[in-house]
């Protein structure tokens, strides 16, 4: 059979539909792994082969609004325009989704690597058009090379792979070269996941509690804030350990255990003390969230209206029906609810509208610079005077000056946390606080819990 031959058509059709992806025309992840190992196996100097692996920032926010179609044409774009910085000894493949790769077999290593990165970034800046809509997404890239990084192809996309999150954890629309501090960085977390699999058995997992003051001097509760006491590193704060709990699954456990732990604590407060405890997405969305309260507020025998959960914002963004339920149900099993780190997240104002928060917890970026800074200061008194207006009470977060309290007290914002008013305390040194406190200072037994003044109780 010659060359032109219908089966040796139909042959090499076939061949060139296994390699390749239907809806980029760049070749797949089959063809990539065959040519990737054949640039190995020519051993030359240690940069001979620069593997870049692409990933498009915030593809999966247009796919999820815009949907498949859009995201569909996106792909298609983003391929041309990788094609389009491709210069001789250079082929770009499509993984998976959104990951691309650039194999590039140049001299002039890393050099060549490092202007090819920079010139896919920069092909990204503009957005896409599709449907007369600007898209704006972006491009992380890790660049690794063979055989001086690894000899193996699946070792060599590890390397880049390792770079790709670095520069994601850097800030996106960057490109990093992997070096062996990125993998030992790696290698670090991954021996905290594992260690901390077996933290709350160990009893490694404890509390530190925050005093919440209502303006101008009383204590009327705690914020809990969980720390890890590890055996080896010392202890590790939860803005570190918690996005792997999360990641690993764990955070589901570990958060009915720090409620659970939190009530139990407030039980040896006096009576009029509140406890605060921060839900994390994974609680919120694992659907048991309202009976492990519930069960937990009535093991532990403490009143449900001393007990406050702050969630964040990035709770609200899925399943907004759902979570509207979970919010209803708790607020009618009489627990508060604050909304933290108010106004740096999306601060969509319809939530505000929609949810039944008690509190909105102002962030510490905004109270920082409160004494100097004009604008923080209209952001904030704005804040305060919208949440008076639909009866939530407002707590302002990382006080640090006595200037700050000031402030905040004139402009009656209702309650009070950070460093000037008091750090967070281990659960004995919290008892201690609350026994040397003047017991003027103290809310009283019987007084109103929180501004139920404020805001009347659903
Ligand atoms: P957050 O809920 O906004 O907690 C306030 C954070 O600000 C705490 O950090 C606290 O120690 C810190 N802070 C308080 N006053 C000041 C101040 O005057 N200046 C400064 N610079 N910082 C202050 P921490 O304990 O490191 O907690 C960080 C975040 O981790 C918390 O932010 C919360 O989002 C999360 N977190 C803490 N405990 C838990 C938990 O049990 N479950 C979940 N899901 N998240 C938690
Ligand atoms: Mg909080
Ligand atoms: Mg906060």
């Amino acid at each position: 059979g010659g060359r032109g031959s219908p089966e040796e058509q139909e042959r090499m059709m076939l061949l060139h539909q296994a390699t390749h992806d239907a809806l980029t025309g760049l070749q797949n992840r089959r063809g990539f792994s065959e040519n990737l190992q054949q640039a190995l196996s020519v051993v030359d100097e240690p940069n001979a082969t620069a593997l870049l692996q692409i990933d498009l920032d915030g593809f999966k926010a247009v796919n999820d609004t815009l949907g498949h179609g859009t995201g569909d044409t996106l792909l298609q774009l983003a391929a041309g325009r990788i094609r389009d910085t491709l210069q001789d000894g250079e082929l770009a493949y499509r993984l998976a989704g959104d990951e691309f790769a650039v194999i590039q077999s140049r001299t002039g290593q890393p050099a060549e690597a490092e202007r090819l990165a920079g010139a896919l970034i920069e092909a990204f800046k503009a957005p896409f058009m599709i449907n007369d809509i600007p898209v704006f997404v972006g491009a992380s890239i890790g660049i690794a090379f063979g055989p001086g990084h690894a000899t193996e192809g699946e070792q060599l996309m590890k390397a880049a792979d390792i770079a790709l999150y670095a520069a994601k954890r850097d800030g996106r629309g960057c490109a990093r070269i992997f070096n062996r501090s990125m993998q030992l960085l790696l290698e670090q977390r991954e021996n905290l996941r594992r260690s901390l699999r077996m933290a709350l058995d160990r009893n490694e997992l404890y509390l530190e509690y925050q005093p919440l003051i209502r303006a101008p001097a009383s204590v009327v509760g705690f914020e809990a804030l969980l720390r890890w006491r590890h055996p080896e590193v010392g202890t590790i704060p939860p803005s570190v350990f918690i996005p792997i709990a999360e990641a690993d699954g764990l955070m589901d456990e570990i958060g009915r255990w720090v409620i659970e732990e939190a009530c139990r604590q407030a039980t040896r407060w006096p009576s009029s003390l509140t406890v605060a405890v921060n839900l994390s997405p994974a609680q919120f969305l694992s659907g048991s969230l309202t009976d492990t309260v519930a069960q937990i507020v009535d093991a532990v025998g403490i009143r449900a209206d001393r007990l406050e959960l702050e969630i964040t914002e990035t709770v609200l963004l899925e399943q907004t029906v759902d979570n509207i339920d979970t919010l209803n149900t708790l607020n009618v099993l009489g627990i508060r609810i604050a909304l933290d780190d108010f106004g740096t997240y999306y601060s969509s104002l319809s939530y505000l509208k929609n949810f039944p928060f008690d509190t909105l917890k102002i962030d510490r970026y905004f109270i920082k610079d409160l004494e100097t800074d004009r604008k923080s200061q209209t952001i904030v008194r704005s804040i305060i005077g919208m949440a008076h207006g639909l009866g939530i009470s407002v707590t302002a977060e990382g006080v640090e000056t006595p200037g700050q309290a000031q402030w905040l007290i004139r402009e009656d914002c209702d309650y009070l946390q950070g460093d000037f008013l008091g750090r967070p305390l281990g659960a004995e040194a919290t008892r201690d606080f609350i026994r040397r406190s003047p017991k003027e200072l103290i809310r009283e037994s019987g007084d109103e819990i929180w501004r139920s003044s404020v805001r009347p109780h659903a």
